[in-house]
């Protein structure tokens, strides 16, 4: 078999892959919806892929691995590597769960990652409301993850929480900086709130930054070891920062008995040896759509298990061909999988064009894994032409 073209088109926001075979048989990958200039990246690789047989996945990743880096940067590549399994589970008629290896889990847990509401303000009772409606969720989820801190506008919005002024650029998240004392305070409050909220049913993670100055990483992870939160995520570097300093997460790390996360934005196994090998952090959490694809996050999971390291993957913009890449890839993972980030479609008509997944796709805070080929979810075409951009007209043809 071989690859005659690589098309890429814009869908709702989401670069979406398609990979085109001598043998009729195509397959997909989908990039975050935040990135839809990422369109253009695949199109990049497009010359190095043409004659390859898509069957050997390792071999055509290796001709274009380099050449992706972190977030955003690695996403062309990772959503090509999922159309390759795609395309080979669909060639041999196996589930792509297989072919990694296959499953140790008939349903895979997930987190409520899209299904949330936006904060009304940042205090503790609009925390609480804002947990209250995942708690309520149809879905019923086990865990659930709240933004907070400098992972959004919360320090700049409170008056006095922190000493810097705000800083707003091409990516999120860039303010930094140390926190005065009513910051962390107010923090522990509507952490406090939440937990309480939330009881000892529904498991609370954090999703805190990057921007903290390591002392008030410290004191902010000892100020809530009570509540026995499942994570703190990103407190020193995190979303679209390209390094991951080992070093400084670990003097974190060692100091509380909360586990902190971090690697949604890490591209290849190579940048995850140090924090892995220094024990930097207690759980990583890479995602199938940036960090190279999906036999990259399986080693990545297999090599931090291996260091007492719990695996967490990122997924909430991944879109629904990436979530059936995270069911896939989860179902495989080792036994230090906790859960994965549930991705909800924007806009809504994304739930018309794809077809294949399992309805309702939730029950009880888990995915069931199917076993159609590939990946198992394919649009209907005739549905999905309809918003295609008059550049991508030929996308499906
Ligand atoms: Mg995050």
């Amino acid at each position: 078999m071989r690859i005659t073209d690589v098309r890429c088109a814009v869908l709702g926001e989401h670069p979406v892959v398609r990979i085109v075979t001598d043998e009729g048989i195509d397959g997909y990958g989908q990039v975050e919806s935040t990135k839809s200039y990422v369109k253009w990246h695949v199109l990049f690789y497009r010359e190095h892929l043409l004659g390859e047989d898509p069957t050997d996945v390792a071999r055509v990743m290796r001709k274009i691995r380099r050449l992706g880096a972190f977030k955003p940067w690695g996403s062309a590549v990772s959503a090509i590597e999922m159309a390759l399994w795609d395309i080979t589970g669909k060639a041999y008629g196996v589930p792509v769960y297989k072919l990694l290896g296959g499953k140790l889990r008939d349903r895979v847990r997930i987190y409520n990652g899209g299904v949330r509401q936006p904060l009304r303000g940042y205090q503790p009772e609009h925390f609480v409301e804002h947990v209250r409606f995942m708690k309520q969720a149809p879905e019923r989820f086990s865990i659930v993850k709240v933004s907070v801190g400098y992972h959004g506008p919360m320090f700049d919005a409170l008056p006095g929480a922190r000493y810097g002024d705000p800083v707003r650029g091409a990516t999120p998240y860039l303010s930094r900086g140390p926190l005065t004392e009513r910051g962390l305070r107010h923090l522990v409050t509507c952490v406090e709130a939440m937990k309480a909220e939330l009881g000892e049913e529904i498991g609370l993670a954090l999703d805190c930054g990057p921007g903290w100055t390591v002392p008030d990483a410290i004191r902010f992870a000892r100020a809530v070891e009570h509540l026995n939160l499942l994570w703190l995520e990103d407190l020193i570097t995190g979303d679209y920062t390209p390094y991951v300093l080992a070093d400084v997460y670990r003097e974190v790390t060692e100091q509380t008995t909360v586990p902190i996360h971090t690697g949604e934005q890490i591209y290849l196994r190579e940048n995850f040896v140090e924090l892995i090998e220094r024990h930097a952090v207690r759980i990583i959490g890479p995602d199938p759509a940036d960090v190279g694809g999906l036999a990259e996050l399986k080693w990545v999971a297999e090599y931090a298990d291996l260091h007492g390291i719990l695996i967490a993957p990122h997924g909430i913009y991944d879109g629904l061909i990436g979530l059936a890449a995270l069911v896939h890839v989860c179902a495989t993972l080792p036994d230090n999988f906790i859960a994965f980030e549930y991705p909800v479609a924007r806009p809504e008509w994304w739930y018309d064009i794809v077809v294949g997944l399992p309805d309702p796709i939730v029950v009880d805070g888990h995915i069931a894994v199917w076993d159609s080929p590939g990946l198992g979810v394919t649009f209907d075409v005739e549905r999905a032409r309809q918003y295609l951009a008059e550049e991508d007209r030929g996308f499906f043809d």
